[in-house]
This record gives C-alpha cells, structure tokens and sequence, in this order.
C-alpha cells in the first residue's frame, strides 16, 4: 500500500484539483490512501475566523463568506453552477461552520476554539476532491481521519494516542485502505471527550506518515510545488538545488531547523518502520524528486532554511542577578505548559534568550507566565532566522548574511544560525 499526501498548494483551484486526479489515475488505485491538506490558504482564512471568533468582533461571519467564496469558485469550476455533485456535503459543512460561529465564544480556551474551527479547512477539501473523483468515475472511500487519529487533548499541538491509534487503523482501516482508494484528511484528529485536535500547523505530513507506519505502507509520497527537498526554498534564494537522496538523519536536522517543505514530527515512525519518504513535484510528477530513506547518502551541500516573523524573547530576574539552574528549570516549564517552542536559544550569565515563531494567543501568555515568576521579559519583533546546515560544517559568513544586522549568532558543528533584524 502507498500514502500519498497533497498539500494546499497542490488544491489551490479547480485545475489543481483535476491534476491530483490525475496523478491519482496514473498509479493503480485500489491501495493508495490519499491525505488531503486544506485549499491554498484556507487556513490562514480560517486562523482569521478563529481570531475574530475568541475576540468577539462580530466580523466572523464576514470572514467565513470569504472562505465559502473561495470554495464555491473551486465547486463551479469542477462541477458547474448547476451540477449537483457532491454540493449538499460542502453545503452542510459550511452551515456547521456558521451555526458553531453564531454562538459567543468570549473567554473558552483559545486553542480548543481553535481546533474547532481550523480542521474544517481539511473536511472541505477532501469531500470536494472526493466527489470530484466520483465524479469521475474514480471510486474511493472518504473518510473522517478523526476517527483513526486519536490524540491527547492539548489543542493546536495535540499528541498521538500511539496504542489507540493503531488498534483502531489497523482494525478498521486497513482492511478498507488495502482494497480501496481512501480519501482522507491531515492535520486533524480526535482528543479524549471526541472533539477536534490539531496536530500543529502544516501537520498533515505527520499524519501521513502515522498512517503509513501504523499500516506498514510501501512507502509514503509528498507532493509539493517544487521538485523535491531543495537545499533551500527556490521562492527565497536563486540557485536553489535538489537533493535527490536524503538520510532520514538529515531529514530530521532540516525539518527541525525549519525547512517547511518536511514538517518535523514526520520522519521519526517512518524511520522507525525502515518505510521510505518520497517528495515530488505535483507539476512533474514523472520526475524522481527526493527519497529519504536509512541507505541514501548524506547531504554534501549547504542548506539555507529561512524564517521570517521570529521573536525574540530575553529573559532576565528582576534585580539582574544571575539565571540560574531553578530558573532555567521553571523557564522550560513555561514554555511547554504554553506549547511554545524555541528555534533558537542561548544563555548568559544575566540571560536566556530563546527565538520564537510569531504565532496569535502564543507568547502573550507564556510573557504573562514568565512575569507571574518574578522574572522580567524583554520581546523584541521584526526578526527573521537564518539557519545553514551542512553536515561538513563549512560556513562563509559574509555569503550568507551579507551585511545584515546580527543580533544573535550561534555555531554548533553542523549547523549555523543568525537571528537577524528584518
Ligand atoms: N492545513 C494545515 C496547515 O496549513 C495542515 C497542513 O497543511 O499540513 O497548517
Ligand atoms: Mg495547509
């Protein structure tokens, strides 16, 4: 059995979706299970609906139409004003979506509301490509990923349930995914009162990935609009190149460090079932892409991963005395309670200084956390991260940050980072 797992970029519009049936028809159907990310930045839309949801400031509505527009385009194009096909399912997840919105959600917790609202994205567009795929006379099996992938209850960074999980994959989908083509969503799964987790932003190659180890897949396929694992993203630096083998080592050390084309929990259940990752371009799907695997060669050239929106936090006790072990110890504490995690961090004698993505309702109350133990935090915003990694450990400093302001650097072997001032 293969996994195939298409992201938003590869959905974007109606022709997108047409594509993915293609190279869905080209492989022979009846064992692929397919994860289906949500359309283009449906998201990012549907981030904005939570935020105006939690604060109550009676635009919500406004910002769902945008996220129907945009969905109903794709519907007309695939189907036709008045073509019937697979309609009422949308139609009735769009009237679920409103009715949950109507209610006041003043004061719930920021992150449950979240994952209520945000998993929808991915329930459209499987029902839009799955009945695209009848539609066309290409049978497959929709389901709610919800139902396999069972999580913890810590919303927006929800962790797998590993025993549950397989026992109910391999109980009751296997038997369905062997004889099928499965359609079915990322990103999404269930916590322990039956509600809506998320397994943390562009997660849907995680749940690739546990539902290709849990089944024991051939192997598990990423389709994205570039050719494969670039050593650095050809939308941020020219002479961007691919890497056409990987170890799963180095897929991890990338992935960690940023590189958004793997997101980082993805490779740990593939390595540990020895089940190959393959990453291809949706445009040229007959090209190789990359493989990563425990028998590819590792990499021989630098990798740039760029994030831009980072945040600097500096951590100091109040009087300027030095941080010590027990403040350390409660500082790590704060971060996890708060599911934040840091890119970068380095300490001296009077500070910790930890690098954090700009994420809504994130480092607001891990500051309020810090503060409540008497320490004082200094946020500094506009910053972006810079991290190469090269395995041979050769850095040309001026190549890479040019003139650029430095505010924090940091060299550990293999890799170098440079927090930079945007
Ligand atoms: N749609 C989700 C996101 O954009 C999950 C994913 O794309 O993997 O974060
Ligand atoms: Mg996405």
């Amino acid at each position: 059995m293969k996994i195939f797992k298409f992201g938003g970029a590869s959905v974007k519009d109606a022709q997108g979706v047409q594509n993915v049936a293609r190279i869905i028809q080209s492989y022979n159907q009846n064992d692929i299970l397919v994860v289906i990310s949500a359309m283009g930045k449906t998201t990012n839309a549907l981030e904005q609906v939570v935020h105006h949801c939690f604060h109550n400031t009676g635009m919500a509505n406004q910002a769902l139409q945008t996220v129907f527009d945009y969905h109903n385009e794709i519907l007309n194009n695939l189907f036709g004003e008045d073509n019937l096909v697979g309609v009422s399912d949308i139609k009735n997840l769009y009237l679920e979506l409103e009715c949950f919105v109507d209610n006041p959600h003043l004061q719930e917790d920021y992150d449950f509301l979240y994952d209520q609202i945000i998993g929808y994205g991915e329930m459209m567009a499987t029902k839009i490509v799955s009945n695209y795929l009848l539609s066309q006379k290409i049978a497959n099996q929709w389901i709610d990923a919800r139902n396999f992938i069972l999580t913890d209850s810590r919303h927006r960074d929800a962790r797998v349930q590993w025993k549950e999980t397989e026992t109910v994959i391999k109980n009751r989908l296997l038997p369905i995914a062997k004889k099928n083509l499965v359609i079915t969503q990322g990103f999404i799964g269930k916590g322990f009162s039956g509600e809506t987790t998320t397994l943390g932003r562009e997660g849907s190659d995680y749940s690739a990935a546990i539902f290709g180890s849990v089944m024991g897949a051939e192997s598990i396929t990423i389709w994205k609009d570039v050719a494969g694992v670039m050593n650095a993203d050809p939308k941020k630096f020219n002479n961007a190149v691919l890497i056409p083998e990987l170890t799963y080592n180095d897929a991890i050390e990338l992935a960690y460090y940023g590189a958004s084309v793997i997101h980082p929990k993805t490779i740990q259940p593939l390595q540990a079932n020895g089940i190959p990752l393959y990453v291809k371009s949706f445009i040229n799907p007959e090209d190789n892409g990359t493989k990563v695997s425990a028998d590819s060669s590792t990499i021989s050239v630098p990798c740039k991963i760029h994030k831009d929106q980072q945040l600097l936090l500096e951590i100091s006790t109040r009087d300027f005395t030095f941080i010590a072990e027990d403040h350390l110890k409660q500082i790590f504490q704060a971060l996890s309670e708060n599911k934040v995690r840091c890119n970068l961090m380095q300490n001296s004698a009077i500070y910790f200084r930890c690098v954090i993505d700009n994420k809504e309702n994130r480092h607001e109350p891990l500051i309020k956390s810090l503060e409540n133990l008497g320490l004082l935090v200094q946020l500094h915003t506009g910053m972006e991260l810079l991290s190469i990694y090269h395995p041979q450990g050769s850095f040309d400093r001026l190549s890479d940050v040019g003139s650029k302001e430095i505010v924090l650097q940091q060299n550990m072997g293999n890799s170098i980072h440079y927090l930079i001032r945007s």
